[in-house]
């Protein structure tokens, strides 16, 4: 089978509400907003809290430590970047301190992944100045 040309994979920008979250996973941090109102964690960031509607958030650094709460596994290739990946699986985890995030799973065959399987994040460098949280299994 021809390897075919090598074609990039899309990478987030580092602007926005994620850029603190890109920053941290660039120190191999895993962070999520936290309400400066209540302190109710939450990811993806948000301009208002659901808990008490305050605007006031930072970051705050979590275990990266969970469980997962859902998953699919994609045998369908919609970016060519992914040909060589499929079957992967994208996960939905629910971390220890509640927040739940969007990763893939890594090192780990996908029709061995259960719901409520222990996971903890690792860190891709995939690139000079990106590095992505993803997900391994635990003991
Ligand atoms: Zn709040």
């Amino acid at each position: 089978m021809s390897a075919g040309p090598t074609i990039p994979r899309p990478l987030p920008e580092h602007e926005g509400d994620l850029a603190p979250f890109l920053a941290a996973a660039r120190e191999h941090r895993l962070v999520v907003q936290r309400c400066d109102g209540c302190g109710m964690l939450r990811f993806p960031p948000r301009e208002l809290c659901s808990g008490c509607l305050s605007t006031a958030a930072s970051w705050r650094e979590v275990s990266g430590r969970g469980e997962i709460f859902s998953f699919n596994v994609m045998h369908q290739v919609y970016h060519p970047a992914f040909a060589r990946e499929v079957p992967y699986a994208v996960v939905v985890i629910k971390l220890a301190e509640g927040p739940k995030i969007t990763s893939n799973l890594v090192n780990y065959p996908v029709d061995r992944i259960r719901i409520g399987m222990p996971v903890e994040v690792v860190f891709e460098d995939v690139s000079a100045d990106v590095t992505l949280p993803k997900f391994r299994g635990r003991a």
